[in-house]
């Protein structure tokens, strides 16, 4: 290793230590700064939560200049500013929010020299005033955030995004370090190809994120179980709930709201000023629920969001990995929670029928949603098979799914697939699933009788079991493509292809045991959720719940989200430590020395308050 590197590696190490108060990289990250600092360009695949910022800080702050990064999400700079300044950092912002002249100050502190970190928008970097300013400019690197949104396939595709390339041609010398957290080979290339980075070194890290719980439960009072599995294990977190429906939102929102949660609703539909609100306060305060569409969610980079839910089937595994990845960036445990259930599967096969779609785009479709169903339905672990999904052959069984928690009993299926098969042949395919269901199970209905069903061989052919069982068998029959719904004629269930040698006897099908939900049993102590708190003692818990609320004040007067203050994280290992001077301090995780200057002294002070 040469001199030069040896210094800068030491350098990256020192400010990481100093400035950031984290006493080693994590992952590839060493690597990536190193390669960065260096010269080269880079292109980071890492989870959400795996620590990209720090890849493009650090090498910003080794080498000489300023470091641009580029960035879609303009609501969330002036939070990653004010972040940077807590640190010590100078840094600062250009985009439509600012008046000129704040705009011209910052131009002007840009051309002296002034700031390590500048964030742009990408439309903003392209104006022809601001490629000059920076050609007027010492430049240290571009970094590319979410360089996903080049992807005109992705739902986050943003149109200004292709023009980065230009960057390359302007700016030959400079590197480029872009960074994503979605997974997909697809998007990957097209960042490759769009941005020019043919030659650029690729840091792939694996796309586990262990901290989180994955749970599938079976829906049978969606929004009820939803209120039990927070109450019970999330009474006093913050976390997000998807919706399929902006309607879905807004209800969903309102009863968790009238059963005593502090929940707020997200949607593209609401007005933009409430909207924004709602998500400033998300990020700002402790322990608020957002039900929110798809549209909230990218950059949300709040760390201590404890659980992800889904009341609605998402529509590729994809999209379920990047919206529950929204949970646990600070690596504390959290929890993936999904209700599923017939009406899902039968919803968004429907959605994609009667999409506009030309029918290459709806074959995709399909498959990405029998991906996703096949997660829902798996009878092995759900990480393994996720990872398997992208590319990450051959885990172990994690021992952190409902899964590997509590395995499904599976049993030979055969027989109750072939009666629910027949029975849906003998009426002739032109029945939804409530009457097939009736029939099977012997119930004469008015409609049973009217259309004579009760004189058919199969009624009643099933009546040994619930219609709970049965929608759980009829769920995991469609899931695995033998029966299909017919959404242009009244939702009648129609036999396929594949269904034919199981009726024959051909082909036998394992299914899992239909297990009645329960629910979950509440946490002993009181309405903590001790889900993370658990292993701190008395005394740590009383601490680190005095530093929740000074760090509530010290939010508040220094108007900022908590987390820019200390992450959850941080102050819980001021809990344990109970650090009794400044020195103690400073070897806590996430304590940097503009924050031991700022702080230091609050702290030791409260902690020798309450430890007498
Ligand atoms: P990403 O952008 O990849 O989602 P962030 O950059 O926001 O992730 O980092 C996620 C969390 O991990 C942040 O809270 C960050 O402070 C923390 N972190 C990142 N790198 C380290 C490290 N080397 N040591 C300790 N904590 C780290
Ligand atoms: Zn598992």
């Amino acid at each position: 290793m040469s001199e030069l590197v040896q210094e800068q590696q030491g350098k990256a190490l020192h400010i990481l230590e100093t400035v950031f108060g984290y006493s080693s990289f994590r992952g590839q990250q060493a690597d990536i700064v190193q390669h960065v600092v260096q010269g080269g360009d880079a292109l980071v695949l890492m989870p959400t939560g795996g620590g990209k910022s720090l890849c493009y800080q650090v090498p910003a702050l080794v080498r000489d200049g300023v470091g641009v990064v580029v960035s879609p999400l303009i609501a969330l700079m002036q939070d990653q500013v004010d972040a940077l300044a807590e640190v010590g950092v100078r840094a600062a912002f250009l985009n439509s929010t600012q008046t000129f002249d704040e705009a011209m100050q910052i131009e002007r502190r840009v051309r002296s020299g002034d700031i390590d970190l500048l964030y742009v928008a990408p439309e903003r970097l392209m104006t022809p005033r601001c490629l000059e300013l920076l050609e007027a400019a010492h430049i240290a690197l571009f970094a590319i955030d979410e360089a996903h949104c080049v992807s005109q396939w992705g739902h986050d595709f943003r149109p200004e995004y292709i023009k980065l390339s230009v960057l390359h041609e302007r700016f030959p010398n400079v590197p480029r370090i872009a960074l994503t957290a979605t997974a997909d080979q697809q998007t990957r290339e097209e960042i490759i190809h769009r941005l020019q980075l043919e030659d650029a070194r690729q840091f792939v890290s694996s796309f586990d994120r262990p901290n989180i719980r994955y749970q599938i439960v079976e829906k049978a009072n969606g929004r009820k179980q939803l209120l039990d599995f927070i109450e019970s294990e999330h009474a006093d977190d913050a976390g997000v709930v998807y919706c399929l429906s902006r309607k879905k939102v807004e209800e969903t929102a309102e009863f968790l709201k009238q059963s005593g949660i502090n929940a707020l609703p997200y949607h593209a539909g609401m007005d933009y000023a409430k909207r924004t609100a709602n998500q400033a306060r998300f990020l700002r305060e402790d322990k608020i629920v957002m039900v929110a569409t798809i549209a909230f969610g990218m950059g949300i980079d709040k760390p201590d969001v404890r659980f992800v839910a889904h009341l609605d089937l998402p529509k590729s595994i994809e999209g379920y990995y990047q919206e529950t990845g929204r949970a646990g960036r600070d690596g504390l445990p959290a929890n993936a929670w999904m209700a599923y259930g017939l009406q899902d599967v039968v919803q968004q096969r429907r959605m994609i029928s009667e999409s506009e779609a030309d029918e290459t785009f709806k074959r995709v479709l399909g498959v990405k949603l029998d991906a996703m169903l096949g997660l829902c339905e798996t009878l092995h672990c759900r990480r393994v098979r996720l990872l398997d999904y992208f590319g990450q052959h051959g885990q172990q069984a994690c021992g952190n799914c409902d899964i590997c928690l509590t395995p499904p009993v599976s049993f030979d299926g055969t027989l109750m697939a072939q009666k629910l098969l027949s029975t849906v042949y003998r009426v002739e395919q032109r029945f939804a699933a409530g009457h097939v269901l009736d029939v099977l199970r012997g119930i004469d209905g008015e409609r049973v009788k009217q259309w004579r069903h009760d004189q058919l061989s199969v009624f009643g052919i099933g009546s040994e079991y619930g219609e709970a069982e049965w929608r759980a068998v009829l769920r995991q029959v469609i899931a695995l493509g033998l029966l299909t719904v017919d959404h242009e004629n009244y939702s009648s269930l129609k036999l396929t292809e594949e269904a034919k040698p199981v009726l024959r006897g051909e082909q036998k099908i394992q299914l899992r045991q239909y297990q009645k939900p329960v629910k979950p049993k509440r946490s002993s102590s009181s309405s903590k959720s001790n889900y993370v708190e658990t292993d701190l003692s008395t005394e740590e818990q009383t601490i680190f719940d005095k530093l929740r609320w000074w760090r509530v004040e010290t939010a508040r007067k220094h108007n900022v989200p908590a987390y820019v203050i200390f992450h959850d994280a941080t102050m819980r290992e001021i809990a344990k430590a109970k650090p009794s001077s400044l020195d103690d301090l400073r070897g806590v995780t996430g304590v940097g020395e503009k924050k031991l200057e700022t702080y230091g002294a609050e702290i030791i002070s409260l902690i020798r308050e309450i430890s007498g």
